[in-house]
């Protein structure tokens, strides 16, 4: 994912219980059985809002004596559980659904009198699955049709299929999914760009792959081609700007390739999403889901293109193997991304692009508890969903930053290339990781970074002295004109801010005291007009130093950004911050009565932490 949102630390405690094996975020006993090709036959109703059908579950078994099969489920119905034998008849089989634990969910415990390669378990969804939006078609941007679409990361897959819903375990799938007419089902499998719109799709997904990238979107969806091997999925009036905004992906497809060996998932497409996707970007392989707020005409935000299409390599090929690990996934990704960006784009972009992050990490270095700072934190207790930290994605790329800087970028590329070789297509924890990297590349090159050194990193809160850090001169230049303007010897008018780019406005927001005087945002205001910014980083940083500042003629402009997009990053600071002051949380409950109905379920449940309220309806 490419959230980097700073999540609320508000843990939701989780009673982990003695026999949890390696995962504690499932049930499922995979010390005993796993899942190794999953069969879905879905029909998707919107008028009940549900997926209804059957998963049919593949199993290998590890135990010959065991005879349950446990699933993860999160408020499922499951209507008759079956063993399949090759060519005899179907058995029923006994099961039991747990009562359903808050962050977990239900466990489902299938009783086999005999072993049994394979169950098919009838089952429909809720309305309210955690990991499916259903869209009326007033939230489109056509106006025309519903649409629905799945965000499965981190525990949500099992809220629309039961299966053993860690990425421990890797499975390939195939669908048969039947939607309404006119519509377009996708998936993280192989979409035909010419499939007929006839309400009957069938998928191939043939590499294995975690639960979590599990994915399906129906709607209105059109397709522009954008390489020999890449095309853009989206709404009809999106399209276009979509295809245009994306017109370097296989330029970037051939970049990556190039640093650390063959994409080898075949097509490389992007879904772009109406604006309640709750996340920037989601790595679903093949299919890369994406909020439309990148699409800002000049390719400025097309990081998130580098960072999903990233993870092809880190992630969905070399995946974390529980959330506490979630560094391998995003640290690893955030690197590369960054590496994407400066052959596609230039070094002044990648530079800029590092040192933003890295001085929002150095922000959070106050408020973040020190525990958390780790790059392997104890999530066990927690929500997965909270694994996500800057520390994860920023901390993590600064290591791998650190390794590149001291090891020779000729060094570290070969041994980067060499990890994604060796452990493709597995799921590996922090220890294997550290296992590969000290015969591969700190003892062989000795001198330059101990192990000690390296584990300090990852167990040690805070970012260790030697991390390397950019510069960059375009930066430099925007903070003296900065300092000028807090020290009145430059108006507003007067900065020479008509060239910035996105990032050198961020730089600029970023950098502002907090707060900053109303009349002083009211001077840069009449200047550079950012109340109602068309570019939604830039008016995310503007809105925080309004809220801080209690700038009231931004507010119309904010409650109608809050209402439009429902991207967790993008909104959810803006929340905190308003509830931090009794008439700033009164207008932050208004917003949100009007903005709920076209929010996604996750970015419900954060609205609701930031404004405290027990989310009753
Ligand atoms: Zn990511």
């Amino acid at each position: 994912m490419s959230a980097l949102s700073r999540l609320l630390v508000l843990p939701l405690l989780l009673a982990v219980d003695a026999a949890a094996a390696t995962d504690p975020h499932s049930y499922a006993n995979t010390d005993e059985v796993s899942v190794r090709a999953v069969a879905l036959d879905l029909d998707v109703d919107f008028g009940k809002r549900e997926l209804a059908g059957t998963a049919d579950l593949q199993l290998d078994w590890h135990d010959p004596a065991a005879r349950t099969l446990v699933l993860d489920t999160r408020d499922l119905t499951i209507e008759r559980v079956e063993a399949q034998a090759v060519g005899g008849p179907a058995r029923v089989l006994g099961y039991a659904l747990d009562p359903r634990d808050p962050i977990r969910g239900s466990a489902l415990r299938i009783r086999l009198d005999q072993p049994a390669t394979s169950v098919r378990i009838a089952y429909h969804s809720a309305p309210q699955a955690s990991g499916l939006q259903w869209m009326t078609p007033a939230q489109t941007a056509g106006k025309r049709h519903p649409f629905m679409f799945s965000q499965s990361e981190s525990i949500h897959a099992r809220s629309w299929v039961p299966l053993q819903d860690t990425p421990s375990v890797r499975f390939t799938y195939a669908a048969h999914v039947r939607a309404p007419k006119a519509l377009r089902v996708v998936m993280s499998a192989d979409n035909d760009v010419g499939h007929a719109l006839d309400g009957d799709f069938r998928f191939t997904m043939d590499k294995p792959i975690p639960s979590y990238l599990l994915a399906i979107a129906v709607g209105d969806i059109a397709v522009r081609e954008t390489g020999p091997r890449s095309a853009v999925y989206a709404e009809p009036s999106v399209v276009e700007a979509a295809a245009k905004e994306f017109a370097d992906t296989e330029k970037m497809i051939a970049t990556t390739e190039k640093l650390y060996g063959p994409y080898r998932w075949g097509r490389y497409d992007i879904l772009v999403l109406p604006p309640s996707f709750p996340f920037g970007g989601m790595e679903n392989p093949r299919l890369t889901f994406a909020t439309p707020t990148v699409l800002v005409g000049d390719k400025s935000l097309v990081s998130l293109v580098a960072h999903e299409l990233a993870h092809s390599w880190s992630g969905n090929l070399v995946t974390n193997a529980a959330w506490k690990h979630m560094w391998l996934n995003e640290g690893f990704t955030t690197y590369v991304e960054n590496r994407i960006v400066e052959a596609v784009y230039g070094k002044t972009q990648a530079d800029e692009e590092f040192i933003l992050a890295a001085d929002e990490l150095r922000g959070e270095l106050a408020e973040m508890p020190k525990p958390d700072q780790r790059l392997v934190p104890d999530f066990d207790a927690r929500d997965a969903d909270e694994a996500g930290s800057d520390f994860a994605y920023t901390k993590g790329a600064w290591l791998l930053r650190t390794l590149e800087v001291k090891f020779g970028r000729d060094a570290f590329d070969a041994y980067l290339r060499g990890y994604f070789d060796h452990f493709a297509f597995r799921s590996i924890t922090t220890e294997e990781m550290l296992a590969y990297l000290e015969p591969n590349l700190l003892a062989k090159y000795p001198g330059k970074m101990s192990l000690a050194e390296v584990k300090a990193w990852i167990e040690q809160p805070g970012i260790p002295a030697d991390a390397s850090v950019p510069t960059s001169e375009r930066f430099a230049s925007i903070a003296k004109q900065r300092g000028e303007w807090l020290a009145g010897t430059r108006k507003a008018a007067d900065l020479d801010a008509k060239g910035w780019n996105t990032h050198e406005w961020m730089y600029f927001l970023d950098g502002l005291p907090k707060p900053l005087a109303r009349t002083q945002l009211a001077e840069f205001d009449a200047a550079w007009h950012l109340t109602g910014a068309a570019n939604a980083e830039i008016a995310r940083r503007w809105y925080l130093a309004a809220i801080r500042a209690d700038y009231r003629p931004a507010r119309e402009q904010m409650a109608a950004y809050m209402t439009r997009i429902g991207r967790r990053y993008l909104i959810l600071p803006l929340y905190e911050e308003l509830a931090k002051t009794p008439d700033g949380l009164a207008f932050a409950r208004g917003v949100y009565a009007k903005a709920k109905p076209g929010y996604h379920p996750l970015t419900r449940a954060g609205v609701e932490k930031a404004l405290a309220t027990q989310g009753k309806d």
